[in-house]
């Protein structure tokens, strides 16, 4: 007897297996979610929606692309929302690689690059991170082959937290390519400080290969609700939405994404107080002798190697995200569970002497 058969390209993709349930919400520094409630009067404009959920959402996505435009100074048509900033690079990569294409990505970065590249049936070529845990762009330039239609560049770098420079960006852009579409994740772009970071709306600004990515999920804090876009040169934006699946965005989370644009001040302050935060973190953890990162991100990296597993069970009940074998990220949270994670980092170190 035979049985239906999923696409080969399906078996290294992991099934997703829900982790152990946080001791609270606060104690979760496991998934890079703001520890704050959304934004001052998103709550009541998408709660009017909850009534209409009998009608199909907006389609054409008409009043976000609109304050999308307002917002960048670019026509509507350089936009194209999805599901999540993840589900968008889904849609992008569906709609640019056929099988044997290759796509080129720094690594350790997110973990849904090589499964979405896995996806289309492309080849996922992983370019080492260097030492200080930075994309090295010299090297992924050279990982381009002719079969190459997509470089992912991630900055901040999901997991360990560094930005990639303007100047490594520009001259990464003048060596690919102009086929060769370069995808900038700015998933974290509203927590950088660094003056010398990369935009992505710069490059795009000189470069019609570039697109940049951005989502509500992180600094805007509406993970749950599931809302990211991409901005790009209008036929690249274009070909996303024809390969992102009729009415996936609700009008719930359009109209918290529009309000939540609206509330810009408000946002202004709670990523300031995140950013802060942070760089309490980074310094408590460095005075206590770890090898931190730079991060520009709502997160640091420590990379603990072998003992990631173990330091993450030592976490309890603060949950943090262990890479086996490579190390553990940690979400800024609020400030008292962060106080709580930097005296367990004391009191691991303390049993552990380098
Ligand atoms: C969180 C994250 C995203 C966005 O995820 P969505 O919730 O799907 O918008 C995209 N890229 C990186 C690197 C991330 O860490």
């Amino acid at each position: 007897m035979t049985t239906p058969r999923a696409r080969k390209a399906l078996d290294g993709i992991p099934v997703y297996r829900p982790g152990k349930a946080a001791h609270s919400e606060d104690h979760k520094l496991s998934s890079n979610e703001n520890p704050y409630a959304p934004l001052p009067g998103v709550v009541e404009r998408a709660s009017a929606e909850l009534a209409r959920m009998n009608r199909y959402p907006d389609a054409g996505m008409t009043d976000l692309y609109r304050a999308l435009s307002d917002r960048f100074g670019l026509t509507t048509d350089h936009f194209a929302a999805g599901t999540g900033s993840v589900a968008v690079l889904f849609a992008l990569l569906t709609a640019h690689l056929e099988d044997g294409d290759e796509i080129v990505h720094a690594w350790r970065s997110f973990e849904a690059y090589p499964i979405a590249a896995d996806l289309t049936g492309a080849r996922s070529v992983r370019v080492p991170l260097r030492a200080d845990a930075t994309h090295d762009l010299d090297a992924m330039a050279a990982a381009v082959t002719e079969r190459t239609k997509v470089v992912l560049v991630c900055t901040p770098n999901n997991p360990t937290g560094p930005v990639v420079s303007a100047s490594a960006l520009a001259d990464f852009l003048a060596a690919v390519p102009d086929h060769v579409l370069v995808v900038v994740d700015e998933a974290y772009v509203e927590f950088v400080r660094d003056p010398g970071a990369a935009s992505g709306l710069a490059a795009l600004a000189g470069h019609d290969n570039v697109v940049v990515l951005r989502t509500f999920s992180k600094a805007y804090g509406l993970a749950g609700l599931r809302i990211g876009y991409a901005i790009a040169r209008p036929e690249v934006a274009i070909s996303i939405r024809k390969a992102t699946p009729p009415f996936a965005v609700s009008d719930l989370a359009q109209v918290a994404a529009v309000a939540s644009l609206e509330s810009q001040a408000a946002l202004d302050e709670r990523v300031e107080a995140i950013v802060q935060e942070r760089i309490a973190m980074v310094a408590a953890l460095r005075q206590q002798g770890w090898d931190v990162p730079d991060t520009e991100a709502n997160f640091v990296w420590l990379p603990l190697g072998d003992d990631a597993l173990d330091f993450a069970a030592a976490c309890d009940p603060v949950s943090v995200r262990p890479f086996a074998g490579e190390g553990v990220r940690i979400s800024v949270g609020t400030p008292e569970v962060n106080a709580e994670l930097v005296s367990l980092a004391a009191a691991w170190r303390e049993q552990h002497p380098a």
